[in-house]
């Protein structure tokens, strides 16, 4: 299978070269040039254990020896301390996929453990290094770290927007001391982080020199992984309710996650329904309502890792929305640099996306769902988690179960745990053991020369 880009300016390159390259380097993201049709392997991936399905799902679209390649995603899942990986927990009306049994506690763990490995197989083959520069609302920047620690092909920048992630978050980033990690505070959003590596990225002659890739959703390898556990969540619940179809409910930011997911419906799997739960920042809700896309300032809520207005992902999905036309994608990206929105509506009536539905909890629903959600049920969400049990709980049918993703463990998010529930109930030792470790961390502004600077001096 070949990678092309979204913008259309990318001659055909191999699946490793596009894991190496990141971001296009004509400004769009590398996509396969065709999504591989599942549907004859259904049967027969319905009784794998969860690292045997992740080899053959994404083995459809790389290009790796056989027996290296099923080493490499083995190794990947043996740091996560559940035997099912992401196992699925029904509780009331409601199938939850818990995500968050990995090093960091998100659900980056289980493309970031994969993408470590990946790079550090590709980089010993082609004796290179890479030099990773990374844009964190919270958990990207601690999954990434653990996945790359330690790995001497590679080193890590992680920019994190300063003062807006939550203390354990940054200290999961800072008490790393390891000499390939370096965490930058930087003093703006995380928009700003995230315009910075776009930059970083589009200037090609830093790019070569400082040897730079990308862990970032844009990163074809980090969305990769993620089709995987659609597929194992789809098996288990269909076993559990002879169901034929499901539905996944996701909260969303950068919509890599539920980019996964559509890609997952895309290769075959039976998904009815994709629901796309935003909080308050909810320029992707009101593109499935509305049919423009309009993004505004992040406002800070209680779930930092979907604070966004500038979602990345979203122009692989415009993409395959648009016939694989990178014509199309270029008219619709120029409008929103030049205008700030731009519109996608279908011709007639009805609905932008038949697959996605979308919704928005605010800060105090997703608190009531939490606090219900323990009451009834004695299960703690995290608060990502609860936006999307809260929306999902708006499209329920009983023919299609629901599939809700719980992309983080409750206990990154203590204050907010006690503030919904008025009790101190989200623990985990990993987290607790963090308490008086040393930090390391550089304050920078939010901008593109002084983070070039600091990372040329570095590299
Ligand atoms: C990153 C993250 C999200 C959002 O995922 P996207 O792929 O950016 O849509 C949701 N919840 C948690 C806990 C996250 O870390």
């Amino acid at each position: 299978m070949n990678y092309v880009s979204t913008r259309g300016g990318l001659a055909p390159i191999g699946f490793q070269d596009a894991v190496l390259m990141g971001l296009s380097r004509d400004g769009g993201l590398i996509v396969p040039d065709r999504i591989p049709d599942a549907s004859a392997h259904l049967a027969a991936w319905r009784a794998l254990a969860y690292p045997e399905l992740a080899a053959a799902v994404m083995g459809l679209f790389a290009d790796l020896p056989v027996a290296e390649w099923r080493t490499l995603v083995a190794r990947s899942y043996a740091a996560f301390r559940h035997p099912d990986i992401t196992p699925v927990v029904a509780v009331g009306p409601i199938h939850i996929l818990e995500l968050s049994h990995g090093p960091s506690l998100a659900f980056k763990d289980i493309a970031l453990q994969f993408l470590g490995n990946l790079f550090d197989f590709i980089l010993s083959r082609r004796d290179r290094r890479l030099n990773v520069v990374a844009a964190t609302s919270g958990d990207t920047g601690s999954a990434a770290i653990q996945g790359l620690r330690g790995k001497p092909r590679l080193r890590i920048f992680v920019m994190y927007p300063h003062g807006r992630v939550s203390p354990i978050q940054e200290a999961q980033m800072t008490s790393v001391l390891d000499g390939n990690v370096f965490n930058l505070a930087i003093e703006g959003a995380f928009d700003d982080c995230q315009r910075i590596l776009k930059e970083l990225f589009n200037d090609l002659a830093f790019r070569d020199r400082a040897c730079l890739g990308s862990v970032n959703s844009i990163n074809w390898a980090r969305l990769l992984p993620q089709v995987v556990y659609y597929f194992y969540a789809a098996f288990r619940v269909m076993e559990r309710t002879g169901a034929r179809r499901v539905r996944f409910a996701v909260p969303t930011g950068n919509f890599g996650d539920i980019f996964a997911g559509y890609l997952a419906a895309r290769m075959g799997l039976p998904i009815a329904r994709l629901v796309l739960a935003t909080n308050e920042n909810d320029v992707l809700a009101r593109f499935y309502q509305t049919g423009v896309y309009h993004p505004m300032p992040a406002r800070p809520t209680i779930s930092p890792s979907m604070d966004i207005q500038v979602a990345s992902n979203f122009e692989r999905y415009l993409y395959y929305r648009a016939g694989e036309d990178p014509g199309r994608v270029l008219r619709l990206m120029k409008d929103l640099a030049a205008r700030g929105r731009m519109e996608d509506r279908p011709a007639g009536p009805g609905p932008v996306d038949p697959l996605i539905v979308a919704g928005t909890a605010g800060t105090s629903d997703a608190l009531a769902t939490i606090r219900e959600c323990h009451e009834r049920h004695g299960y703690l969400l995290d608060p990502h988690g609860a936006v999307g049990v809260c929306v999902a709980s708006r499209h329920l049918d009983p023919a299609e179960p629901m599939i809700s993703l719980a992309t983080a463990h409750p206990a990154k998010f203590a204050e907010t745990i006690r503030r919904a529930t008025g009790r101190d109930l989200a623990h985990h030792p990993a987290l607790d053991s963090l308490q008086g470790l040393p930090t390391r961390r550089d304050l920078l502004p939010a901008e593109t020369p002084a983070v070039r600077d600091y990372i040329a001096a570095r590299v």
